[in-house]
Formats: structure tokens, sequence, C-alpha cells
């Protein structure tokens, strides 16, 4: 029987991702990978798989989605089972929606395997949980990326008073800083930015709100990166000077990276 996969390749680190999906992996004919995807998860892959990349960071070249879905029907149309790999988790912002209706309306079932989201991983690499009892009683995952009129309700999301984890903000990180302190968010917010989490070349920057946005770019951090907002990002400090110095008195917040 032909089958296909949506598959969570996790954030990066090959050993976040799940048994069920290095399973399908090895059951598939063809694999679609998304750019985000750490290419070792491909040592999954059975002999003789057939490897297509089809990026889709923003601003870089990349397979229109109707193409990815084209190409994922022609194979199992061909009788070829498909595995659709995507970074993280394939229905967090990872277009795994719309590519589940595409093959629901051509008839074809699919089998979701969920994956680590960036989401979570990224500020678990640092030891940030994002929820506390102490800090925030919930989380927002929320895109940066938005412009006009998908523009996230900052004020709105500030109000929650809940821990915003943005994702694609890297670009446009001044803009939203401006947007949660016009709302009354407080400048001492801590804050951080984790840059290629979970893989060997994470990099992350600390600071608060106010300092924020000059922070990331004296660190020179770009993307792939979660920004996380919120009092649970100050546990990152905590740990960051645990480890340099038990006793040491309290820092400010500060850029790791400068
Ligand atoms: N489906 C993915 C998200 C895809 S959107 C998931 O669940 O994680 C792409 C965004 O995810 C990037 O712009 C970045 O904000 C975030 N991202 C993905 N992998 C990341 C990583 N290893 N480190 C930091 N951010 C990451």
């Amino acid at each position: 029987m032909t089958r296909a996969w949506l598959i969570g390749a996790g954030p990066g680190d090959v050993e976040l991702m799940t048994l069920k999906a290095t399973r399908a992996l090895a059951q598939a004919d063809v694999i679609l990978v998304d750019d985000l995807v750490n290419p070792d998860v491909l040592q999954f892959a059975r002999d003789g798989a057939t490897i297509v990349h089809v990026g889709k960071r923003g601003g870089h070249p990349s397979t229109p989605q109707a193409g990815i879905v084209a190409q994922m029907l022609e194979h199992l149309k061909a009788g070829r089972s498909v595995a659709r790999l995507k970074g993280g988790d394939p229905f967090v912002f990872g277009r795994g929606g719309e590519e589940q209706q595409a093959l629901h309306a051509a008839g074809i079932e699919v089998e979701i395997i969920s994956g680590i989201t960036a989401g979570i991983a990224a500020p678990a690499a640092l030891g940030i949980p994002v929820t506390h009892r102490d800090h925030a009683q919930g989380v927002v995952f929320v895109t940066g990326h938005g412009a006009g009129t998908s523009e996230p309700d900052w004020a709105a999301l500030a109000a929650t008073r809940m821990t915003l984890v943005i994702y694609m903000g890297m670009r446009r990180l001044s803009d939203i800083v401006a947007a949660l302190l016009a709302a009354g968010m407080r400048a001492d917010t801590p804050c951080a930015a984790i840059e290629s989490a979970t893989r060997p070349e994470q990099r992350h920057a600390l600071a608060t709100l106010g300092d924020f946005a000059d922070a990331v770019a004296r660190a020179g951090l770009g993307s792939p990166a979660i920004v996380v907002i919120g009092g649970v990002a100050s546990l990152a400090l905590e740990r960051a000077c645990a480890a340099v110095a038990p006793q040491a008195p309290s820092l400010p917040m500060h850029d790791e990276n400068a």
C-alpha cells in the first residue's frame, strides 16, 4: 500500500527526532526535505531512497508550495511511498496543515508524525521553560513574519502576560520590540534569542526588552532563531551565572555573546 507521511524532524539535534519518524524514514521510497532539517537525519533513510531538497526559507530560492504537493502526488500515484520531512513539528508554522488538506483533497490519507518544535526546544537548550508557575501561566507561539493586515496584535499579546515565543522574528525584531514597549510591556522584561538551537553552531543573546534589539544586533544573530520574551527567560541567566560563579551577586541581564 502506498503511504504518505508528514514528519517532524525536530529542531536540529538528530537525537531529538522520534523513533516513529526514524521508522517511517526507513520505509519511504521518496523523501522531500525542507532546508531547516539537519541532513544527518537522512542516515535513517533506506538505501536507494530518492531524496529531494525543497527549501522554503524566507529570502532564499525555493520550490513553490504547490510544486511540492504536485511532486508528492506524482510519486504517490506512481505507487511510491512519500515522506515529507520538516524541521521541528510539521504542524507548527510548517505549512503541514496545508499539505495535509491538499493530499486529502486528492483522496490521499497522510500520517502525521509530530516532532519537537523549535519554540520549545530552543528555549530549553538554554534552560528556559516556556511555562513556570512563578513566571507565566501559558505560552503563545507566534510568527514575527506577518506584515500589513496579518501582523500579530502585539498589544493584545503583551496584555496576556504569557511567555511569547516568536518564530521567524529576527528580521523585524526591532519593530516587534518597539510595539511591545509601546503596548506597555516593561523595559526590564527578560528576553532571549537562540539561533540554530540544538546544533553545534548554537548561539544566543540574553537581554532585557529595552536593550534586546541592540544586544541581538551586537551578537550578530540571524535566522533561524527563536525569540523568547517573558519572565521565564530570566532562568537562562540564572543558569549562566550559576555555571560561572555560584556565589556571584545578581548580574544585570547582558548580551553573553558581546
Ligand atoms: N516547524 C518548525 C518551524 C518552522 S518556521 C518547528 O516546529 O520548529 C521556521 C522558524 O522556526 C525559523 O525562522 C526559526 O524561528 C524557527 N527555528 C527552526 N529551527 C530552529 C532552530 N534549530 N533554532 C532556532 N530557531 C529555529
